[in-house]
């Protein structure tokens, strides 16, 4: 039974790495998984204003803790979600161990050539493992029934969609029903790294929990207002839950008095 953390109105899942792979591993092969999603501290501050979001992350079959604010959050509201997990190690953690039993992925995402290298680059490293498919993100509503019959036909364990935060969780909320069997998972910049458009932060960041720094640093244009602006306000929405349990600890305390 995998332990379940409520953190700002979002149920996640905990559980350590090894544990999600080992879990997540028979459940793909077996098509007994649909949606599965990680989110971080940006993840928590769009869902606040998107309750299309929230409601997609409340919905899912696993829904993994992603990032050091996440972490701290948590620990701070006294229900600690421990382990720190994100697509872009634990993707290739499952291709790796999948290889052997013939997992088949299909990478649906990033701009055109991105997947197509992305893809190429995995089976390079992990022999066994069969690619179902590729297909870019940038797509137009009017396709999505074209691109949901090819990954139909393709029959892949695995759908991989990276296509960013809110895009990717909406699409499987709202299509993971019309691909039976099929494990869908967000994964939102990881072709990206794969393909080695984006570097990824040394092994030492990624350790001391500034992988969003180093992200940072790497595309401040795209993303200064995610790591800015937003890490402050995801601060607040913390601040704000400590605020309101105090709030109700406080009512309740008079009440008995
Ligand atoms: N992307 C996409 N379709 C879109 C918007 C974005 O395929 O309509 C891709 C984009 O090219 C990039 C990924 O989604 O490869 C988003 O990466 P990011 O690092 O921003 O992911 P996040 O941190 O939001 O999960």
């Amino acid at each position: 039974m995998i332990s379940q953390v409520s953190f700002l109105n979002v149920r996640f899942n905990r559980l350590s790495f090894e544990a999600a792979v080992q879990d997540l591993l028979p459940r793909i092969m077996g098509r007994r998984i649909s949606r599965i999603y990680y989110a971080n501290a940006h993840t928590m501050v769009t869902a606040e204003k998107c309750t299309a979001l929230t409601t997609a992350l409340n919905r899912c079959d696993l829904l993994l803790a992603d990032g050091s604010g996440v972490l701290w959050g948590s620990r701070l509201l006294g229900n600690p979600l421990t382990y720190n997990l994100n697509g872009t190690d634990l993707t290739p953690a499952l291709c790796k161990l999948g290889a052997s039993e013939g997992l088949s992925v299909y990478f649906l995402g990033a701009k055109p050539g991105i997947a197509e290298f992305a893809a190429s680059k995995l089976a390079e490293s992990y022999p066994g493992l069969k690619i179902a498919g590729v297909q870019d993100g940038y797509f137009k509503d009017s396709e999505t029934d074209i691109v949901l019959e090819k990954i139909r036909k393709a029959r892949p364990h695995l759908l991989l969609v990276a296509m960013g935060v809110t895009r990717q969780e909406i699409w499987i909320d709202l299509h993971a029903n019309r691909l039976p069997d099929i494990a869908c998972m967000g994964v939102g910049g990881l072709f990206d790294f794969m393909a080695e458009q984006v570097p990824r932060a040394p092994l030492a960041v990624r350790q001391c929990g500034f992988e969003w720094a180093w992200r940072l640093l790497m595309e401040p244009r795209r993303l200064w207002r995610r790591y800015t602006i937003g890490n402050l306000v995801f601060c607040g929405l913390i601040l704000r839950h400590v605020f309101s349990e105090y709030k109700m600890f406080a009512a309740r305390e008079s009440t008995i008095r």
